[in-house]
């Protein structure tokens, strides 16, 4: 259970943003953003802050407790995004459409687990 201090913490940090798709929470007034687990705790992850990361309601879906996943172009095995390991802007990359202020494209597409890899 991570608590409030700890809670307000990673959303002053990630400037109230999904640290893996930029998404601000006021962009998503139907779900509350989590405090997610970079490393699940049934992996071996803990409850410090650098092991936690705000992730909008659909990519903490998305990613789950994975640390990998298959790039279904390449077919390889590939490390998921770590906002606290990886340079966000060189995964990335933002584009406008009709059917809404924007839409996201990055390497998450491609991968199983729809997050980004890593390099
Ligand atoms: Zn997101």
């Amino acid at each position: 259970m991570i608590d409030s201090l700890t809670r307000e913490q990673v959303l002053q940090r990630a400037g109230r943003r999904c640290e893996y798709c930029l998404l601000h929470e006021d962009d998503d007034p139907l779900f509350t953003f989590h405090i997610e687990h970079i490393i699940a705790k049934q992996h071996g992850g803990t409850d410090a802050l650098s092991n936690l990361a705000l992730a909008c309601h659909q990519d903490n879906l998305r990613k789950g407790p994975n640390l990998t996943g298959i790039d279904p172009v390449t077919r390889q095995l590939v490390r998921l995004f770590n906002p606290r390991r990886h340079n966000g802007s060189k995964h990335f990359r933002w584009a406008y459409s009709t059917d809404g202020p924007y839409i996201r494209k990055n390497c998450s597409e491609r991968s199983a687990s729809a997050m980004t890899r890593a390099q």
